[in-house]
């Protein structure tokens, strides 16, 4: 009867965070013992902020990536000082993050959340492909390419998005890590 030891409401935040990429059942335990402590204000605060994150957020209706519920096109696709001319192509807004720290891009993106992977049932049709091909086909994209994870399958999966692209217009390439 293990099960009777641990309150309900404990129990449920447990599984909750459980479900969290990188956060394991001894993780959940420990943040949820660690909530229990905590000041109220800040068991609210960070209630206030997962809701926050859906309302308060959307899809750049040009690049997909993620921006302020009440700014859309999003600021790297309306600023001026970019070109628009090259794309890079990502597969999840975590990419944009971290090309934006780097600062050597200057161009816009086009997020794809996810990566085609047949293993896992994940198809073109399945990620934001179809709205690539429609940039690409509107004429202002000079070159794009793809900025796939280090490893191997993304790399193929890469060059697959290219040879879906490339008919479209445009010149494609496929890299790896950056331009
Ligand atoms: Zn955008």
């Amino acid at each position: 009867m293990r099960g009777l030891v641990t309150p309900r409401p404990v129990q449920r935040l447990v599984d909750e965070l459980s479900r969290l990429p990188g956060i394991g059942p001894k993780s959940a335990s420990r943040l949820t013992y660690f909530m229990l402590r905590a000041p109220e204000e800040q068991s609210r605060a960070l209630a206030d902020a997962l809701l926050d994150l859906k309302a308060g957020t959307r899809l750049c209706s040009s690049c997909y990536n993620i921006t302020a519920a009440e700014v859309d096109p999003c600021f790297i696709c309306a600023s001026a000082e970019r070109d628009a001319g090259v794309l890079c192509v990502v597969e999840d807004p975590l990419d944009v993050a971290a090309l934006e720290r780097t600062r050597v891009f200057n161009g816009h993106y086009h997020v794809l959340h996810g990566a085609i992977s047949p293993i896992d049932g994940v198809g073109p049709d399945d990620l934001r492909i179809r709205e690539l091909i429609d940039r690409v086909r509107r004429g202002s994209v000079r070159e794009h390419f793809q900025r796939a994870r280090h490893h191997r399958p993304a790399a193929e999966i890469g060059e697959r998005v290219c040879r879906i692209v490339q008919p479209a217009g445009g010149r494609g390439r496929h890299c790896t890590r950056g331009r």
